[in-house]
């Protein structure tokens, strides 16, 4: 209860609270700041419920009925098919899917926070734009469907046109966020290995062992390529063998691969003799360099940019000491040199910064090379660009830290290709 003196008289309010002015104020400043982070947020959760339901439409028969108008209504550079068939892929899938992110968000928002309502809002836009384009109005707002070669890779965090692609035509059952690629990260879905071709160097190392074993695994069809030639490998497998130097003969062969793992590398640990330094940057260097430019000249076809990708293992020399000078001078050369080449690269690079594992160079190593293998292939299928696997937690620190700078000096200090 408040008393108000106004002239002789003193009225009782009974209906107002004991707030003062300034704290209502404040409680009308609070409420919209909270409200307007709901408001926010309400996008992030509208996009992940289309993703769910995009989900749901692949996997329960009524939906996927509607859904497959979806998937039969774009030639494989995105051109319609028809207009007939882009008008039902409209009707029959955009339209119920934004009815279900505008149900939904209406739901939350009356139950929960009223600033959920902008996503029902943002649901309604889709609604809209379903509907205009059912009638062959406003073509250009299907931004992740527009026609023409890929030239972008796949987007990290955002979908692109090369990422929803690759949700068409490389495997339908991954790749399904619409906006965001939170949900396709956490299931494991945002790279798919899946009848892919995927090379791998080092192959008759105890890494690339594992790792075409993993690969396999994973559906994808392993090729081992080697340098040595009496090394043993199952009788189904394809191997390519190679010498350092003679990276260009392997080019014809690299045009069929769809990933290429650069593996291999050796280890003179405290030899520092010419001859060791030259082999070292010969190997972990040169090579690697001479075959990641054998292979990023046929990422020139209209969808080399989404499906096409290089691993390269520069190992967690790259940041930290590994014993072994010349080891550790020749893999962070390498490290350099992705990093400034990621800059404008045709197609997507990650490196594989790797800590000690037990093989036959290094018996006492802690993690075993088949667990590494399954651990680099998860994270890849996180569509994580920077896969570090190792027990030093300094490198989880360092490697974020060292890239990041070093990244934007290179962008800085250097111009793009004229590619
Ligand atoms: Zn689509
Ligand atoms: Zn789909």
């Amino acid at each position: 209860m408040r008393e108000i003196t106004l002239s002789c008289q003193t009225f009782t309010i009974t209906s107002v609270s004991s707030t003062t002015p300034r704290e209502a104020v404040n409680i009308v400043l609070e409420t919209v700041i909270v409200q307007s982070l709901w408001a926010i947020a309400s996008i992030v959760i509208v996009e992940m419920v289309r993703d769910a339901y995009h989900i749901a439409s692949h996997l329960w028969a009524p939906l996927q009925t509607l859904h497959n108008w979806h998937h039969r209504a774009y030639k494989k550079d995105f051109t319609p098919i028809s207009a007939e068939l882009y008008s039902k892929a409209q009707l029959y899938n955009d339209v119920p899917e934004s009815l279900a992110m505008m149900g939904v968000m209406a739901l939350m928002a009356l139950l929960w926070q009223p600033g959920l309502w902008v996503g029902c809002l943002y649901g309604a836009g889709f609604l809209g734009g379903a509907i205009a384009r059912s009638q062959g109005w406003l073509l250009t707002t299907d931004l992740t469907h527009e026609p023409g070669p890929l030239r972008e890779i796949p987007g990290l965090w955002r979908v692109n046109r090369s990422y929803h692609w690759k949700h068409h035509f490389d495997n339908v059952n991954a790749y399904y966020a619409g906006h965001f690629t939170f949900l396709d990260k956490l299931m494991g879905t945002a790279l798919s290995l899946k009848n892919k071709t995927v090379a791998v160097t080092g192959a008759s190392g105890t890494l690339g062992q594992a790792m075409l074993v993993e690969l396999a695994r994973q559906g994808a069809k392993p090729i081992a390529i080697t340098t040595s030639p009496e090394a043993h490998f199952p009788e189904a497998l394809r191997v390519l063998t190679w010498q350092p130097g003679q990276e260009a003969e392997l080019q014809a062969a690299l045009r069929k691969v769809d990933i290429l793992i650069i593996n291999h590398g050796i280890n003179v640990h405290g030899d520092r003799t010419p001859e060791a330094i030259a082999r070292s940057l010969q190997v972990n260097s040169l090579s690697v360099l001479a075959l990641m430019d054998a292979f990023l000249a046929t990422v020139d076809t209209p969808t080399g940019a989404a499906t096409k990708e290089l691993w390269v293992n520069t190992s967690e020399a790259e940041v930290g000491p590994a014993f072994s000078p010349l080891y550790e001078v020749s893999k962070r050369l390498t490290g350099d040199l992705i990093t400034l080449k990621r800059q404008d690269a045709p197609c997507t690079i990650r490196k594989l910064i790797l800590g000690p594992f037990k093989s036959n160079l290094n018996p006492i190593g802690v993690m075993s090379a088949p667990w590494v293998a399954k651990a680099i292939v998860a994270i890849a299928k996180r569509d994580v660009r920077n896969i570090i696997v190792t027990i030093n937690p300094l490198t989880y620190l360092a490697f974020p830290i060292k890239e990041t700078a070093q990244s934007w000096y290179f962008r800085l200090f250097s111009k793009a290709s004229q590619r």
